[in-house]
């Protein structure tokens, strides 16, 4: 039986908007395979080892201050992860700090780990809604979830974006991105939480952590909402 090792870092501080809901879905749809799923809480103080698939989740400026420095001590470990291949996606702040660092409206710059070439500026303005976007390298193309940031993230170097912004703002309403990849680093600013609504890129980080192709599953109603969500403004 193969196993999939999940780090999830930081659950106590970065979970905003249920995005432990992401960690729920690749679990379900692994064991749903008969792959063992094992989740490794990565909390402050731990001392983290190797895993499969990394996850950080969400949070307000606050937290993101506590998880920053936290996150320093880790850097060289978590680089070392991403280049031999572990698959991560962190979600709005969580993405935030994979790249080089976010500049709140107030108070010191917060570091990040530059698992992304990007940045991070505190816009005047909150982007809160529903947003689609369009990718190009999973089927269905479309991504869907809700975005709630004034952080304005852009993209450097090798760092291309998740997908094209079709409804919403994504990662700073102007270059019409949204979210980032690099290797198999992922991050998006959709909350909803984000996997639960896009099965099939829940399917493809497992793939890419596992080395294999899946079987299918029925996504019938899992498929339904997501179109249902499509386009959708408000
Ligand atoms: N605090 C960050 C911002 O406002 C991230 C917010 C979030 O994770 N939803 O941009």
């Amino acid at each position: 039986m193969k196993t999939l090792r999940i780090g999830h870092l930081y659950p106590k501080l970065l979970n905003i908007y249920g995005d432990i809901g992401n960690i729920i879905t690749l679990k379900y749809r692994a064991e749903m395979r008969g792959i063992k799923v094992i989740i490794n809480e990565i909390n402050i103080g731990d001392s983290l080892s190797e895993n499969d698939i990394y996850f950080i989740g969400g949070g307000q400026d606050l937290q993101q201050i506590e998880v920053s420095k936290e996150l320093q001590k880790n850097k060289e470990f978590l680089t070392r992860e991403r280049d031999r291949g572990a698959v991560f996606l962190g979600i709005c702040g969580g993405y935030q700090l994979m790249g080089h660092y976010y500049k709140p409206h107030k108070g010191e710059i917060l570091q990040g780990i530059s698992l992304l070439d990007a940045y991070t500026i505190a816009g005047n303005n909150r982007f809160i809604g529903n947003v689609t976007a369009e990718t190009d390298f999973v089927s269905p193309k479309s991504l869907v979830g809700f975005e709630n940031h004034s952080g304005l993230t852009y993209l450097q170097g090798e760092t291309l974006p998740l997908g094209k912004v079709i409804i919403g703002n994504g990662n700073n309403g102007t270059d019409n991105t949204e979210g980032a990849r690099f290797k198999n680093v992922f991050g998006t600013y959709l909350h909803g939480s984000f996997l639960p609504k896009n099965p099939q890129f829940a399917d493809f980080m497992i793939e890419l952590a596992i080395g294999e192709k899946l079987q299918p599953l029925n996504d019938d109603i899992e498929i339904s909402t997501h179109n249902s969500l499509v386009g959708k403004k408000y």
